[in-house]
């Protein structure tokens, strides 16, 4: 039995030998044909903004968090972004490239949906369908399904895990793979709530709500450089989701509002040119407005640049590249892109994503300790990783 629904499900199958093989999917979906129904691959389909981002062309280990950082490489070698690229062309699927190496439909992440249950239509694929109980018997699995409200028992030889993570219990993600790890005695790392926004419990950032301007993000050693959103419970935007995956409670992150600038040499110049201006009339020029504004409680706002001495531009300076935030949480699991940690990679082959300790129980996608950066990483993941099973899977039957 393949066990995959989601993404990383679909695309696991093997290749027909004996027997066909049974395709197991969400609670809520479609049945496969031509059209995607509304639950298949739901995640795919709200993905890039509806766009789906579907593989990165600059993929490397580098892009994926794991406490074995060598994990994925074996797997990511094996099925690259141009493996999928193909599959995308030879579906006449348009696509542009975005930024940094980023791949988006042009038209719909529906197209993408409609490829994975095509490539599925030879195999048995069983949508509406629950997982339950699980067991071995030393030689089978024996896995209980409710399918269109009725039980049904399925025994396999092999059964492919791909359950995904906690992230948006609302689109059906349980948690279930983890649990069935614990069951069958395989270490499951710390989960959490990964590409996600912060928030701040006093609301403070409420009135910048909606503005966005590029940034450099850090936390715990790792910074990224992108775009920041002002929310009204927080911060969100590309660079916060990236620094939320490294950031941990109650520690800081820091912003650099002006990446790329030399803040105290721009002052500096700008003091020797426009001496009379004020620090506020500069400010407003280097960052959008109602940020500069609200900023100026902090900064010698109505300040003359003449008036600025060099320790004071310095200071300034600093609060720019260098302004520190705690923030109060995150939204968590609700809006999450990913969860990070998972079933052990120390549990796992890293060739063919099989339980070391258990034969023919294999886990694929989100559920492992594998979590991809924001930019089509992680779909690259549950393809790269269900391809790893699916092959394995093949050669033995
Ligand atoms: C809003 C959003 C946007 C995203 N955009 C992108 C993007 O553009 N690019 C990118 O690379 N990644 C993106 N991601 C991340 C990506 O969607 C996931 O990494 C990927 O879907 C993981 O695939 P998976 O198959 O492992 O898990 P999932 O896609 O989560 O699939 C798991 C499936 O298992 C089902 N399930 C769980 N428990 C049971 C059970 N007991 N019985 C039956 N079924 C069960 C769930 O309902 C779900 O359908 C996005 C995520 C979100 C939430």
């Amino acid at each position: 039995m393949k066990a995959p629904d989601g993404d990383a499900g679909h695309h696991a199958h093997p290749r027909r030998r004996r027997g066909r093989p049974l395709l197991r999917c969400p609670r809520g979906a479609g049945h496969a044909g031509g059209r995607p129904r509304e639950g298949a691959c739901r995640k795919v389909r709200i993905s890039g903004g509806g766009r789906c981002n579907f593989t990165n062309l600059r993929t490397t280990a580098r892009a994926f968090l794991s406490e074995n950082p060598h994990f994925a490489k074996s797997a990511l070698a094996r099925y690259t972004p141009q493996d999928f690229l193909a599959l995308v062309e030879g579906h006449g699927i348009a696509y542009h490239e975005k930024t940094l190496g980023q791949l988006f439909c042009d038209s719909s992440a529906r197209e993408i949906i409609a490829m994975l249950l095509g490539l599925a239509r030879d195999a048995d694929l069983w949508l509406e369908t629950e997982v339950g109980a699980v067991a071995h018997d030393g030689t089978h699995y024996r896995v209980e399904l409710t399918r269109h409200g009725k039980p049904v028992t399925v025994l396999a030889r092999h059964l492919v895990v791909a359950t995904g993570g906690k992230s948006i219990p609302k689109m059906g993600a349980t948690g279930r793979a983890y649990a069935l790890a614990g069951q069958f005695g395989l270490p499951v790392t710390e989960t959490r709530a990964g590409l996600v926004p912060f928030t701040f419990a006093d609301g403070r950032f409420a009135p910048l709500s909606g503005l966005s301007l590029p940034v450099r993000a850090a936390a715990n050693g790792t910074a990224f450089e992108e775009a920041m959103l002002f929310t009204h419970r927080g911060l969100s935007g590309p660079a916060m989701l990236q620094i939320s995956s490294y950031w941990q409670e109650g520690q800081d992150i820091t912003l650099d509002l002006l990446p790329g600038t030399d803040a105290a040499q721009a002052l500096a110049e700008a003091k020797r040119q426009a001496g009379k201006s004020q620090l506020g009339t500069w400010l407003t020029r280097q960052l959008p407005k109602r940020l500069a504004e609200s900023l100026a409680p902090d900064l010698p706002a109505t300040t003359r640049l003449a008036e600025l001495a060099s320790a004071r531009i310095d200071a300034i300076a600093e609060h720019l590249h260098r302004w520190t935030l705690r923030p109060s949480g995150t939204e968590g699991y609700r809006t999450a892109e990913v969860t990070l940690g998972g079933v052990s990679t120390g549990a796992l082959s890293s060739r063919t994503m099989e339980a070391k300790a258990l034969p023919g129980l294999f886990f694929i996608g989100e559920c492992v300790d594998v979590t991809g950066w924001l930019g089509g990483y992680n779909f690259q993941w549950a393809w790269a990783s269900a391809h790893a099973a699916g092959t394995e899977i093949a050669s033995r039957a």
